[in-house]
């Protein structure tokens, strides 16, 4: 029985390294509540991504959900975002008691399609929403055009995004607020963690507040908040997994390139290449299957896959629009592109230690798909 792949593996250090590091934990007794491992993270992180207001979180959800309730929305407003992408990008605009109004994706890159947005601006309209899919970077400079246009707030959602940088610039410093997810099965991990970065110094003390029951002072609580406070281990976690972050993201690039060399030429399948402007993470390999040209669809191939032991993922399927949880509340036939590829698309194994006899064995088995 060969050894079961699956499509993603957490980064981890070494338990040396990790327990080297949980020491000072283990002496201090504070173990939650804003330590020394978190603020060290945060200092590392502010240099990282080359931001000056930022706040680590409890996950990534947190981050986007209390980053929307930080700007204090009227009940009710819209927002524009994207169906195609993971269920918290939908989840957090909902539990804020605001309105998503679902903007077609650029097939080419599967972000939000720049051209479609301004036709769907109406008066109660008060941010946009992207997301920067599978790491590829949306229309940043178009998105901020029209966002200055309407007076609008950019919230991105950049769980994907971690560490890349557009035309040279970080990507953490682009729109009013950008997350980021550090869960286990993200290029970057805290085991579960994020992180929102903010401009707009002021939110400061609301995003702060909010993740901490909103309480300001000892006999004060200011804000109906929640708690998504990064706890200590997850913060040392997250110290020792940035020591490897370029190698692990260089090992990654490596792999993505033989899968690139070795698919490139399929008649029937389309990868995605990194745009030039962007300095990529190698975070996911999706592809897209036309079944009249190559054959198979993309669910023969899941299985088929399976059959040797590797999964792979229809990431993303459903669409978010589509959920059960919101049904007949959308009208799903707004975004016929993004619901067209979240049923041809396949993400296949992408993480650092994959063997490269695994990458040949996928590829050969994608290039003869009877
Ligand atoms: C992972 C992810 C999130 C949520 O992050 P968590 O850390 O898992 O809470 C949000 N949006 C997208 C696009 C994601 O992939």
């Amino acid at each position: 029985m060969k050894e079961k792949i699956f499509v993603t593996k957490s980064s981890i250090p070494s338990i040396d390294e990790y327990m080297d590091e949980i020491r000072d934990i283990w002496e201090s007794h504070h173990l939650t509540n804003m330590g020394i491992k978190h603020m060290e993270f945060e200092r590392k992180l502010k240099k990282l991504l080359c931001v000056d207001n930022l706040e680590l979180m409890v996950n990534g959800h947190m981050a986007l959900e209390m980053t929307i309730q930080a700007f204090g929305f009227k009940p009710n407003s819209e927002v524009i975002t994207t169906p195609y992408t993971f269920a918290s990008t939908t989840h957090a605009i909902v539990r804020n008691n605001l309105k998503p109004v679902f903007c077609d994706i650029d097939e080419e890159n599967f972000c939000i399609d720049s051209k479609k947005i301004e036709s769907l601006i109406t008066p109660n309209t008060v941010a946009i929403l992207p997301v920067h899919v599978y790491g590829n970077i949306c229309d940043i400079d178009v998105i901020d055009k029209i966002a200055k246009k309407y007076n609008l707030k950019v919230i991105y959602d950049a769980a994907h995004a971690f560490n890349e940088e557009y035309c040279g610039q970080n990507i953490a410093t682009f729109g009013d607020a950008s997350i980021f997810s550090f869960h286990a099965t993200k290029v970057f991990n805290s085991i579960e963690g994020g992180v929102s970065c903010f401009k707009d110094l002021t939110l400061k003390d609301k995003i702060y507040s909010l993740k901490n029951f909103g309480i300001k002072d000892e006999e004060t609580v200011r804000d109906i908040g929640a708690n998504a406070k990064m706890n200590e281990f997850c913060a040392a976690m997250g110290l020792c997994n940035l020591r490897h972050l370029e190698n692990e993201i260089e090992k990654r690039k490596n792999i993505f390139e033989l899968y690139v060399d070795g698919l490139r030429d399929v008649k029937g399948l389309r990868i995605n290449i990194p745009y030039s402007t962007v300095k990529s993470n190698y975070s996911y390999f999706p592809i897209l299957f036309d079944e009249e040209k190559y054959g198979v669809d993309r669910d023969w191939m899941k299985k088929r896959l399976e059959e040797e032991g590797i999964c792979a993922r229809k990431y993303f399927y459903p669409i978010t629009s589509k959920f059960d949880c919101y049904k007949n509340k959308f009208d799903i036939n707004n975004t016929p592109i993004a619901q067209k590829v979240s049923e041809s698309v396949l993400t296949i194994p992408l993480y650092s230690d994959l063997k490269e006899e695994v990458v040949y064995r996928i590829i050969k088995i994608l290039r003869n798909p009877r």
